[in-house]
C-alpha cells in the first residue's frame, strides 16, 4: 500500500478538473469544482507546483496553460507574468478592477 499526503491527493484533483475541462478555469471556478474550502492563494500555489510538475510528468506532452488576467478598466494584459498569480493592480491605470488569470492543462 503506498501512502501518500493529503495535498498530492488534492493537488491531483486540481490537475484533473483542469484535464477534464474544455474552457479555461478561474480559481473560483477550480475551487466550486473541487469541492473543497479552499482559499486563492492556496490554489495558486497548487497551480504553482502543478506549472512545474505537469510537463516532467506528461514527459513534455502537456502543460498547464495560462490565459493571462485582463485589467477590465484600460484592457490591459498581463502577459509577462512568470507564475500563476492575479496581480493586485494595473501598471498602466492603477485600477485594482482585475479580471483573473484562467487556466487549463492542454496538450503542447
Ligand atoms: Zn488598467
Amino acid at each position: 500500500m503506498e501512502l501518500k499526503p493529503a495535498y498530492s491527493t488534492l493537488r491531483e484533483r486540481i490537475m484533473k478538473v483542469l484535464e477534464d475541462s474544455h474552457s479555461f478555469l478561474t480559481v473560483d471556478e477550480i475551487k466550486v469544482l473541487v469541492g473543497e474550502e479552499l482559499s486563492n492563494s492556496e490554489i495558486y500555489e497548487h497551480l504553482r507546483h502543478i506549472t512545474k510538475s505537469i510537463r516532467r510528468s506528461s514527459g513534455g506532452k502537456k502543460a498547464l496553460l495560462m490565459k493571462p488576467p485582463t485589467c477590465r478598466k484600460c484592457s490591459y494584459v498581463f502577459k509577462d507574468l512568470s507564475k500563476p498569480r492575479k496581480p493586485s493592480k494595473c501598471p498602466r491605470c492603477r485600477s485594482e478592477w482585475i479580471e483573473p488569470p484562467a487556466f487549463k492543462i492542454a496538450g503542447v
